[in-house]
């Protein structure tokens, strides 16, 4: 089957980059080599598609397939982000952009004219793996994130996102909202694996996103004094490690009161010495919930609970409950033969476009380990096919009339 090979081929033009050898798993992140090569490998494929290129203030990749300056309400985008979580699977993110490429040859194969503009993009910085915000490029250009905060956002190394542009042979001067970007989408669909177990269950092969939850990331900075692990006595200890576990448990405990998700993924310990009570800790949290409600009650039990640790719970970045557009949510499902309609406990850029006025919604491809941001992350070939028919029927219907 042509289009079989064609997905197969461009999938396998990206599989190496970033690739770790030991653990299968990928290390794409933003503004490094691995991600330079991604956005070399985008612009490849959408110079021989004859796509015009269009860079944003925030460097975000926009290919498009008619100019979407001459149409009245804009075009019909799709695509998503190529960069990776540390040991991250190969599909979050370039199934969106390969499928969208791949369902463009569709069309074209087919002989179909886009009354609309089609758009395809590649959202820089999508996961927030080095500087700790997620999707800095949809948050940048719509002004959701001060562009000078961006800019001074420091990695695990202390490089400034201002310097690892520089580093990456660009300038960070110009970054900031971008309306007229945002003024060339009249809709926007993100095609993306499912990160849970969902459609297994359902027996289907795609569904239509219409909510992202509530969610946010939190840092909890818990004191301590640093002593002698010999000689101090258990009585006189200040143990920031004691505290840092206990809000490890607490977490757990306030995401089970409120039926949310709550997780403590990543801790620092000061001095972090085998043989030294430790003098500081630090853990971030991060908080998901199907409404604001229980995500504001589940934080502020956390918060309440570690107060008894001296610990300070800091915002990081915060996204509020994400409803995609009802209509065209109701006629993607129509359109793909009834698909079921689901939310996500994950955040995305279509969330952070839609809550800056944007038509938006999903698509999401069966993932039959129902694991994500690992290298067991799958979708089987014959599903990444259906994700590029389901792709290729709704673009086709968006830009050959007016939704
Ligand atoms: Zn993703």
């Amino acid at each position: 089957m042509a289009q079989a090979g064609a997905f197969q081929q461009l999938w396998s033009a990206i599989a190496d980059i970033g690739r770790d050898t030991a653990t299968g798993g990928y290390r794409r992140f933003a503004w490094t080599e691995p991600d330079l090569r991604m956005r070399e490998w985008f612009t490849g494929e959408c110079a021989a598609r004859a796509l015009d290129l269009i860079e944003d203030r925030m460097g975000n990749q926009w290919a498009w397939w008619g100019d979407p300056d001459t149409a009245a309400s804009g075009g019909i985008v799709t695509g998503s982000h190529l960069d990776s979580v540390p040991d991250g699977g190969a599909f979050d993110g370039p199934l969106g952009v390969v499928s969208a490429l791949a369902a463009i040859d569709q069309l074209r194969a087919d002989g179909f004219q886009p009354r609309r503009p089609i758009g395809v993009v590649n959202f820089v910085d999508e996961e927030g793996a080095r500087f700790g915000v997620s999707c800095i490029g949809s948050r940048v250009i719509t002004g959701a994130l001060n562009p000078d905060r961006a800019r001074a956002m420091r990695d695990a190394d202390g490089v400034t996102m201002a310097e690892a542009i520089r580093r990456a042979g660009r300038q960070p001067d110009h970054l900031g909202a971008d309306p007229e970007t945002l003024g060339r989408i009249g809709v926007f669909v993100e095609l993306h694996i499912e990160q849970g177990r969902g459609l297994i269950d359902l027996g289907r092969a795609v569904a239509v996103g219409n909510r992202l939850w509530a969610h946010g990331r939190w840092r909890i900075e818990i004191p301590g004094e640093a002593n002698h692990a010999g000689t101090t006595r258990l009585s006189d200890r200040r143990d920031a490690m004691i505290g840092c576990a206990r809000a490890v448990l607490v977490t757990r405990a306030a995401a089970e009161a409120h039926g949310s998700l709550a997780t403590v993924g990543k801790i620092s310990i000061q001095p972090g010495g085998v043989n030294a009570v430790a003098r500081s800790a630090t853990a971030w949290l991060d908080a998901r919930a199907d409404g604001e409600q229980a995500l504001r009650a589940t934080v502020a039990q956390i918060e309440d609970e570690v107060a008894s640790s001296g610990a300070v719970v800091t915002e990081e970045s915060r996204t509020p409950q994400t409803a995609f557009d009802d209509a065209l949510v109701t006629r993607l499902a129509s359109l793909l033969d009834g698909a079921p309609v689901m939310s996500t406990g994950a955040g995305h850029d279509a969330g952070i476009l839609s809550n800056a006025g944007a038509r938006a919604a999903m698509i999401f491809v069966r993932n039959p380990t129902g694991v994500s941001h690992s290298p067991a992350e799958w979708a089987e070939p014959e599903d990444c096919l259906a994700g590029v028919a389901a792709l290729t029927t709704v673009l086709a219907d968006l830009s050959g009339s007016e939704p």
